[in-house]
């Protein structure tokens, strides 16, 4: 099988035989970093300043929402999250591992990035693999 791990998002990367990891657009001129590939930086507009790097697996979290209504099949409550990853990067996922409380979850708590194969399956049946945040341990 050399067949590439399909990744429910672009920046999420799975090379054979490695660690899944996060690939974000770094500016080299003001070193904002993007999860997009873009032809300019979006922060300053520089253009041709744009390289990928390897994103860190933990982070704080910035924000949260807690989820009620979801599609059919989708399991509520959940915690709907964006994290800053140290050395920057900025995502949003879902927070799981934690009980989707307003008083048990706390802006700016350190969670870690976990790779997992997704729940579902897409609408070729293949699996995939997807990323969530969960409290640091
Ligand atoms: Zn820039």
């Amino acid at each position: 099988m050399s067949e590439e791990t399909l990744t429910i998002k672009p920046y999420l990367k799975a090379p054979a035989g490695g660690d899944p990891y996060l690939e974000g657009q770094k500016c080299s001129a003001c070193g904002a970093i993007s999860l997009k590939k873009r032809m300019a930086c979006a922060s300053c507009g520089a253009r041709d300043t744009v390289a990928p790097v390897k994103l860190a697996n933990t982070g704080k979290l910035h924000s949260f929402s807690i989820i009620h209504r979801a599609f059919p099949g989708i399991e509520v409550p959940f915690v709907s999250a964006i994290a800053d990853l140290d050395g920057g990067g900025t995502i949003k996922t879902n927070l799981v591992g934690i009980e989707p409380d307003p008083d048990k979850i706390t802006l700016g708590m350190d969670v870690t990035v976990d790779f997992q194969t997704a729940p579902r399956k897409d609408a070729e049946g293949n699996e995939y693999l997807t990323f969530v945040l969960k409290p640091a341990a």
